[in-house]
């Protein structure tokens, strides 16, 4: 799955090459792409022609466009391997290329939501007052949006009887970190993926908080790049941001603070790398 960073990028891409142009007609090459829009393919492709594209929105990894005068959006689901591309009509067609968006300008591009493993695809929902698409209604705001409230979040995590892995991850505290990511700002911060959150004073929260910002700025740093050309997509698991990474997938490897080699332990159906030098296990803390 692509993380917050990767979405952004995507999303400053369709920002820059997608927003403001009116839907000239739309292609659906594959149903199965369209699959979550109950009423099919051809309501979808109806109901977007003549809707002016406003500017694309993300919370956490969820990205979508609104239409502008309306009170919908159309939300892409990116699964394991979704990319939205901004292409020249004369470029071949994509090999899982599932739907094609072409637009009344004389721009030369148009919009391809392309997708290997079909897992992903693109959905028309109504929006809140919020322009929040309905079915995200549940999503917490994430760290890099600008209202996203420290104070609550770290009320939140006193309240709860859980570790702060499982909160970082949690979409109803915080949305947008991925297990890279939080493993990351966990290792910056020293802290233990197991440490109960009841136990996080409030500048314990306010430093952990600051990573996860740093390393997620980090990557949009690195990826930000590739929104300069006529080309968006995404890569999957964090492709372009893994050669700074200071704990994910470092199993055995040195410490880049102390050392000491990195473990790496199953969690929750994944894994979580650590350094236990560095981050004492909670036990050990008491
Ligand atoms: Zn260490």
């Amino acid at each position: 799955m692509p993380e917050l960073p990767e979405v952004e990028v995507v999303r400053r891409g369709l920002e820059r090459w997608v927003a403001h142009r009116t839907v000239a007609d739309v292609e659906v090459l594959h149903p199965r792409a369209v699959r979550r829009h109950l009423a099919g393919a051809d309501d979808f492709a109806h109901r977007l022609k003549g809707h002016r594209v406003g500017v694309p929105s993300r919370r956490g990894k969820y990205l979508w466009l609104p239409l502008a005068d309306t009170s919908q959006a159309v939300l892409a689901h990116l699964g394991m391997s979704g990319q939205l591309l901004v292409q020249p009509h004369a470029a071949p067609d994509e090999k899982h290329l599932r739907v094609r968006v072409r637009f009344a300008d004389a721009l030369g591009t148009e919009l391809r939501f392309v997708d290997q493993r079909t897992f992903g695809g693109l959905s028309l929902h109504d929006t809140g007052p919020d322009g929040l698409p309905d079915v995200i209604a549940h999503i917490a705001r994430d760290p890099l949006d600008p209202l996203f409230d420290d104070e609550a979040f770290h009320r939140a995590l006193r309240r709860r009887r859980t570790t702060i892995k499982r909160a970082l991850l949690d979409q109803s505290l915080i949305s947008g970190v991925g297990n890279i990511y939080a493993d990351e700002a966990l290792w910056r911060a020293r802290i233990h993926y197991e440490r109960p959150t009841a136990t996080l004073t409030r500048p314990r929260t306010a430093e952990l908080l600051g990573h996860v910002r740093d390393v997620m700025n980090a990557a949009l740093a690195v990826g930000g790049t590739s929104f300069d050309s006529l080309y968006v997509n995404v890569n999957g698991e964090s492709g372009y941001f893994d050669r700074s990474l200071d704990a994910y997938g470092r199993e055995g490897l040195p410490c880049r603070r102390c050392a000491t080699p990195m473990r790496r332990r199953p969690w929750m159906n994944r894994s979580s790398y650590f350094c236990p030098r560095c981050q004492r296990a909670p036990r050990a803390l008491s």
